[in-house]
């Protein structure tokens, strides 16, 4: 017989353990990661960055100040309406200015606007930032510090506190360091956040210095790291072995200079090697995707090499690899790319993993098998496409219509039987004016339009729902919301692709379509085209469902 006492002091001991090994996810993808050069977010962007990180699971989302720019302020006033499941909304700001009061300065005022529930405040730890760069006495800052703090938590806000350069500070002084921690700590802060802003630091410093704080106050420390030494990830694993229960970072690891702790490995090393929940488990299958989606929406290429979520991460080429992984993955590969919605990818054999797309294609057709017909032939069609420049993260709704045409379960609701754009020339205000005719086909009817657009694309949407809204009046209500356009890297010498990626929306639901041509137009007309048959086909959905 097990002793009673032995099975209760298991389970309290896993119960503090499981505690223990729990680690917050901040994202700064919107604020920090906003600062990288080349990114620049639309509120479009943010809000759906927002919806794939809640989705994700990360704890926090920082989203910048709406007292900074009116762009955040419009993003913060649209995101009230969104319901987050899983993730806690942060504005950012920093203590007041010296030697005003708290309530008189407008930056600190200005993010109650936010009405988010937690508040991130950075203050200054490096007593040479305090004298030669904010001109005031090491006194005031632990005044600005303390005040600020105090302010929000009055204010019913979780506060987290970011101790800007905290290592560099430790470093030069210690001891005051350290005192503005102690602050923070009276003025009210919910976690200490460490930060080695210019990125200097070495993975021992950081973790003793860390271990330091951890073992000297109570409240919960996080860590921030950038990565000038190619460190940020490095140094975030080793402040967590120190103790740190929060990483700040960005989920692709851009932001300013050479970007910040890149989220998506930290979660990998943390969550996959070292057994810490940083999300819900069944949501690690997902960090491959949103990795995929957050590149797409910022506009910029996800590198291949990405840990964890690259495309080549599980990737294998010589002979003897290939080889070695089909008798056993392990002999080339540190972990199944299952875990993290990856797939290994055979170069020579083009052999990719089904996996996983099968779960897309279950999505659409349930009853589809991995060894179905219809799982190959798709999986066929795929392939071709991806070599010509598609992908589908991002663009869901293609991909939906590409298997359902695959599966015979698809009739187009129209025929676009010729187009024409002209006069894309700028007026005499400098706006780009363009004009299009479209001619268009339902069963057997002929429509004819033309429109006036701020550019040609554009005037093609207006051409085409106008002749289609005669036919498919719900089509009214539908209109683009956002509108990329990727040059694609090409080997071959002839002309460069284009990837276009617009996103649609009829006021209550939003999609995504992607188009691929060496044509712009061309490119912008598939994904116009595929999103007018999304909306029709979910309508159609709607009709039968109601029929039946
Ligand atoms: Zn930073």
């Amino acid at each position: 017989m097990i002793d009673r006492d032995i099975v209760l002091s298991c389970l309290l001991y896993r119960r503090e353990y499981q505690l223990e090994k729990n680690i917050k996810i901040y994202d700064s993808t919107l604020r920090d990661g906003a600062q990288a050069e080349g990114i620049s977010f639309s509120v479009e962007d943010k809000i759906k960055i927002v919806k794939a990180l809640d989705e994700l699971g990360v704890s926090y989302i920082e989203a910048g100040n709406p007292g900074s720019n009116p762009k955040d302020l419009e993003f913060f006033e649209r995101i009230k309406s969104i319901e987050l499941n899983n993730t806690k909304l942060t504005a950012f700001g920093s203590t007041r200015r010296r030697n005003i009061k708290v309530q008189d300065d407008a930056n600190v005022k200005s993010l109650l606007l936010a009405n988010s529930p937690v508040v991130a405040i950075f203050g200054k730890s490096w007593d040479f930032h305090v004298t030669d760069i904010i001109n005031t006495t090491l006194e005031e800052n632990l005044n600005m510090i303390k005040d600020t703090l105090a302010f929000f938590k009055e204010k019913g806000k979780e506060v987290v506190y970011d101790a800007e350069h905290f290592f560099d500070g430790y470093k030069a002084n210690p001891e005051y360091a350290m005192k503005t921690l102690k602050t923070a700590i009276d003025g009210g802060a919910d976690s200490l956040v460490l930060c080695d802003t210019n990125g200097g630091c070495m993975p021992n410093e950081i973790y003793e210095i860390t271990k330091l704080v951890v073992d000297k106050y109570k409240t919960e420390v996080g860590i921030h790291c950038h990565n000038d030494c190619g460190m940020a990830v490095a140094n975030s694993v080793m402040a967590v072995f120190a103790g740190a229960k929060q990483v700040q970072g960005t989920y692709i690891g851009f932001g300013e200079r050479c970007g910040n702790a890149n989220l998506s490995t930290v979660i990998g090393n943390l969550q996959v090697k070292n057994d810490y929940e940083c999300i819900n488990e069944e949501n690690l299958e997902l960090i491959t995707d949103i990795a995929r989606k957050v590149a797409e929406i910022a506009n910029v290429s996800l590198d291949d090499k990405e840990p964890y979520v690259g495309r080549a991460a599980f990737t294998h080429k010589g002979g003897m690899h290939i080889d070695g992984v089909n008798k056993a993955s392990k002999s080339f590969e540190h972990i199944n790319p299952e875990i993290v919605g990856n797939e290994r990818r055979f170069l020579m054999s083009e052999v990719a993993g089904r996996s996983t797309i099968l779960k897309k294609i279950q999505k659409v057709a349930p009853d589809v098998k991995k060894d179905s017909p219809e799982t190959i032939q798709i999986m066929d069609r795929l392939k071709e496409l991806e070599h010509e420049g598609y992908q589908f993260e991002g663009a869901e709704s293609t991909f939906e219509l590409i298997i359902r045409k695959n599966l015979g379960k698809y009739k187009p609701f129209f025929k676009l039987e010729n187009f024409k754009t002209i006069g894309e020339k700028p007026n005499d205000n400098g706006e780009l004016t363009a004009f299009a005719m479209v001619k268009v086909k339902v069963d057997d009817k002929i429509k004819m339009a033309a429109a006036e657009g701020d550019g040609p694309v554009n005037a093609l949407d207006k051409a085409l729902r106008q002749a289609l809204e005669v036919f498919y009046p719900e089509l009214k209500k539908v209109h683009l919301t956002d509108y990329k356009v990727r040059v694609l890297d090409t080997k071959e010498a002839t002309a460069a692709k284009v990837r276009v990626l617009i996103s649609s929306t009829d006021g209550k639901h939003e999609w995504s379509t992607v188009g691929v041509s060496t044509d712009i137009i061309n490119a912008s007309l598939i994904a116009l085209i595929d999103s007018i048959e999304v909306k029709l086909l979910r309508e159609l959905t709607k009709k039968i469902k109601a029929y039946i």
